[in-house]
């Protein structure tokens, strides 16, 4: 039988770095034991000084890890939804499998006033750092030098975590943090991310990758449905076009449009259509908008201070639970709000049509293959 070529940093750069493919998770930063990888612009790039950076001589010397670790070269899937989910998703479960579903915000008032929506992942992730159940959370956490621009942080204790509450829709490697918590000698970390970062976690553990996600016993999924380039949208739209300064703004929120709070209290708001140009482009080969491979996935979905969470691990359902029961989360049913399950459910149905049937790498696993072949089928017939 012939061997399927293994494939290294070479073929990444050229599949999915150069043609803007690459989402930028830091995976494959992580992954890579020569240390010859590191992220600028989000683009992983060699530092080694060879250039134009497509050349490695590990992987010539057989070195794959960076490849095996892309989720968008070739995601494991197959070893990743039966980790998660105990089974392979269907093609009518466009949120991805899952065990219960709940809303939920948080009981403290410092946490659901700078939480984003119900502030449920602030609160679920401090009272695992208070109670020693987590020694770590790698999060987004808001540059001290660079207004509205996020960096991977590893927090340590709620305190610190209560200053990442919120969402600021642009990119952040949360997965970088992993190098962090491992150096910190962390045993037990949660990671948030949007739904790329929460499968990078996944494929580096599917892979064998694990010295780097050893530590993590929590997995927290935003849904996403993209997110915007800081220097386009924050800079150029929000500062120069629209002429507001950047360090008076208290909140940006999507809810059908782009909300930006102001400190005086006044609400600008931005029509979606006039935001979606300055989407990150590796955004839209994204399929999955509600972060399929997270032990508990959040989102927002229109509503005001509540969180809609998809449980779908038995680890996710045994957090929150214990952390229920403490008393710092306080829930009600998500069928309480149809209006929200619906979004959920358009918008993972639309996501999936970003799926290319003809792709060579990642986007195609999504779906199962008699789903592959009636898209090509009917991608050919038409006129
Ligand atoms: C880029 C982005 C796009 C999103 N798009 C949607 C959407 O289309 N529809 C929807 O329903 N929900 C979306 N969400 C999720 C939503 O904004 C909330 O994060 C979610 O509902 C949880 O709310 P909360 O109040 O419980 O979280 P909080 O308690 O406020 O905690 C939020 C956590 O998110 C982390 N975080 C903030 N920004 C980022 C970032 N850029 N990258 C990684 N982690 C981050 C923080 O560190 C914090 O730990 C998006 C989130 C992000 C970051």
């Amino acid at each position: 039988m012939v061997q399927a070529e293994r494939k290294h940093w070479k073929h990444l750069y050229a599949e999915i770095v150069a043609t803007e493919i690459c989402c930028g998770c830091s995976a494959c930063i992580v992954a890579c034991p020569h240390k010859v990888l590191e992220l600028r612009d989000f683009d992983p790039l060699q530092n080694d000084g060879n250039s134009p950076f497509d050349n490695c001589v590990h992987g010539e010397e057989g070195c794959s890890l960076c490849a095996m670790a892309c989720l968008r070269l070739g995601p494991a899937l197959d070893v990743i939804e039966p980790a998660v989910w105990g089974a392979r998703r269907t093609d009518d479960q466009a949120e991805g499998a899952y065990r219960s579903k709940t809303l939920a915000r948080a009981t403290d008032p410092r946490i659901l006033a700078r939480g984003q929506d119900g502030g449920a992942v602030t609160a679920l992730l401090a009272w695992a750092l208070d109670q020693g159940e987590l020694d770590g959370a790698l999060v987004a956490a808001p540059s001290e030098q660079v207004p509205w621009l996020d960096e991977p942080k590893l927090v340590r204790s709620s305190e610190e975590l209560l200053a990442t509450a919120g969402s600021r829709y642009t990119y952040c490697s949360t997965p970088l943090g992993l190098k962090k918590a491992a150096e910190a000698k962390c045993k037990n970390v949660a990671l948030v991310g949007v739904s790329c970062e929460s499968t990078a976690v996944r494929q580096l553990a599917a892979e064998g990758i694990k010295r780097w996600v050893r530590p993590v016993k929590l997995v927290i999924g935003l849904m996403c449905c993209e997110t915007f380039d800081y220097d386009a949208f924050m800079i150029g739209k929000v500062e120069q076009e629209m002429g507001i300064p950047l360090h008076e703004i208290t909140k940006v929120n999507v809810k059908g449009k782009v909300i930006v709070t102001l400190k005086s209290g006044e609400d600008v708001v931005i029509p979606l259509k006039d935001a979606r140009p300055y989407a990150n482009e590796w955004c839209h080969h994204c399929p999955d908008f509600a972060a399929e491979h997270a032990d508990i996935s959040c989102g927002g979905l229109g509503m005001e201070g509540w969180t809609m969470i998809l449980v779908r691990s038995a680890t996710g359902e045994d957090f929150l639970n214990r952390a229920t029961a403490a008393g710092v989360l306080e829930l009600r049913p998500a069928e309480e709000e149809p209006g929200a399950l619906g979004v959920m459910d358009r918008l993972a149905r639309k996501q999936r049509e970003r799926i290319d049937p003809f792709d060579p790498h990642a986007n195609a696993r999504w779906v199962s293959e008699q789903a592959l072949a009636a898209a090509r089928a009917e991608a050919n017939s038409a006129p």
